[in-house]
């Protein structure tokens, strides 16, 4: 498929170019068979200014598979806190944060005087899995952030350095630690890009032209109160989804070996903004443990502050038997682990080894972050701010005919655009169809009044917000008036662009 050219809808505002610089996508083809200089082709590059420029040039040399710069068309020059400003100086708030992997938002001091004073020490960059101070350092900061029973009670694992990869050694140490070999995994839920992450997410758009996944994956409906899949009303969907996982492990005609793990995010991200129940938590973990089944809780966009507890499983009160960590706990710079159960630990040397798990400078900037949460008890500020921020999404529902939904827990936060006008109470059993046409529309109505958010769930219909913790009161208020003028802009946009 074609790139898509810059059009007016992408192209921000009025930008000066060369016309033959934009039309001329040749002038960054390498001739074959030769090189330029290093110094021409940097030359090349400091001539290059736009934001329509490097997006051009991005789109002729870098993959079809790239994601984000088609639907959020920027060009980030600098960035700091909160906001990010492109090339042109245009500021944005940036209320995607890396995917929720800058908890502290662009630029804190203490990440940037964490990364000098590693160099100024004469750090090594990375070690593979050889013990640091730096090392040592972080996993005792992780476990400060952890409750206290897990200093004794669990192990560490660095993988390498992706969530995927870290989700890959979870499933590999399940199966290992039980000797069986099934998965439980939810409609809706995302844990990464990799084969065998893949085989355990919800989204089939990706898988279809793939095979190879794991077998022995059965997927179990995860509850919404929006969207119930069995179509009841309050709790009792839940209800209903614990019970149909009790009865597949107890029927001895269910056609099921008894599976090695269950995994799930206590907050589906990329599947839309769901929470878990508590309580439905509380009965997962109870089944889960009586039949031997390990609860891998994927935390990996969760974990650290983001919900509003330090860890999202903290507000049900359930234990993980592995717990998936990754994004915020390395303070920006890549790093994933898995903590587990000290008696999991029969994997033997080398089962999930990698290159990258001994990134020092990640070690310095995630310890710095974890200190700076817990000293200034960051989940607290992103319970309050959190909450903040979801009363006014609902308020601006109220105004507006297209929010279907707003949820999330902390300032992880979704809100679902719909097909026609559902101000009052929602609709459990029949919401309304969900319109992924409006849901761009408003992505890109806020793009242009400086706001970055990004789009998930089922056919993308979810606008998803994941601020920096850091996020204050005054600029949650900005981000809600931006939004709201987007979602009117897009209300009135002709029906035939949507
Ligand atoms: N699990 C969850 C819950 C995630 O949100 C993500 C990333 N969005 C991943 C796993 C995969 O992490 P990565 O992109 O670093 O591989």
């Amino acid at each position: 498929m074609p790139d898509r050219p810059a059009t007016e809808a992408t192209c921000l505002r009025t930008l000066q170019f060369s016309e033959s610089r934009v039309h001329g996508e040749a002038e960054h083809a390498l001739p074959a068979h030769s090189r330029r200089s290093a110094t021409a082709a940097v030359s090349e590059c400091d001539s290059v200014a736009s934001s329509r420029e490097i997006l051009e040039a991005q789109a002729a040399i870098e993959s079809n598979a790239r994601a984000y710069p088609r639907r959020l068309p920027i060009v980030i020059a600098s960035a700091r806190g909160v906001k990010v400003r492109d090339v042109e100086g245009r500021e944005y708030f940036d209320c995607l944060a890396g995917a929720g992997a800058l908890a502290l938002g662009h630029g804190h001091p203490v990440v940037a005087d964490a990364i000098r004073k590693a160099l100024d020490e004469e750090a090594p960059l990375q070690t593979l899995d050889l013990p640091t101070p730096l090392k040592d350092r972080f996993i005792r900061t992780l476990f400060a952030s952890l409750p206290t029973n897990w200093t004794s009670d669990y192990k560490i694992h660095f993988c390498g350095p992706s969530g995927s990869d870290a989700v890959e050694a979870a499933l590999k140490l399940a199966k290992i630690a039980t000797g069986r070999r099934g998965v439980f995994a939810f409609h809706g839920a995302y844990h990464g890009m990799t084969l065998g992450s893949m085989s355990v997410a919800g989204d089939t758009a990706p898988k279809r032209a793939l095979g190879g996944f794991a077998a022995e994956v059965q997927f179990l409906p995860f509850p919404s109160e929006y969207r119930c899949p069995f179509g009841l009303d309050g709790d009792a969907g839940a209800e209903m989804g614990a019970r149909f996982l009790e009865r597949l492990l107890e029927d001895p005609n269910s056609g099921l070996l008894p599976p090695a793990a269950l995994i799930l995010e206590i907050v589906q991200g990329e599947g839309g903004v769901n929470p878990a129940p508590d309580a439905w938590l509380r009965r997962i973990r109870e089944i889960t443990a009586r039949h031997g089944v390990l609860l891998v809780v994927d935390e990996v966009q969760t974990g650290l502050g983001r919900t509003g507890r330090l860890y999202a499983f903290e507000h049900s009160g359930i234990e993980p038997d592995i717990l998936v960590l990754s994004k915020a706990i390395g303070g920006g710079l890549p790093l994933s682990t898995i903590l587990y159960r000290r008696d999991l630990d029969v994997w033997g040397p080398g089962a999930h080894a990698g290159t990258f798990r001994g990134n020092q400078l990640a070690f310095a900037t995630g310890a710095a972050s974890i200190d700076y949460i817990l000293s200034h008890r960051l989940e607290r500020h992103v319970e309050n701010v959190g909450a903040l921020f979801q009363g006014l999404m609902t308020d601006i529902a109220r105004e507006t005919e297209c929010i279907g939904d707003v949820r999330g827990r902390g300032l992880m936060i979704g809100v679902e655009i719909c097909k026609r006008h559902n101000s009052a109470a929602p609709l459990r059993a029949e919401p309304p169809s969900a319109s992924p046409e409006m849901a761009k529309r408003i992505q890109e109505e806020g793009l242009r009044r400086g706001l970055i958010m990004e789009l998930g769930g089922r056919n993308d219909s979810v606008v998803r917000f994941l601020p920096p913790l850091i996020v204050t009161r005054g600029e949650v208020e900005e981000i809600a008036g931006r939004f709201r003028e987007a979602v009117k802009a897009a209300e009135q946009a002709p029906a035939s662009q949507l």
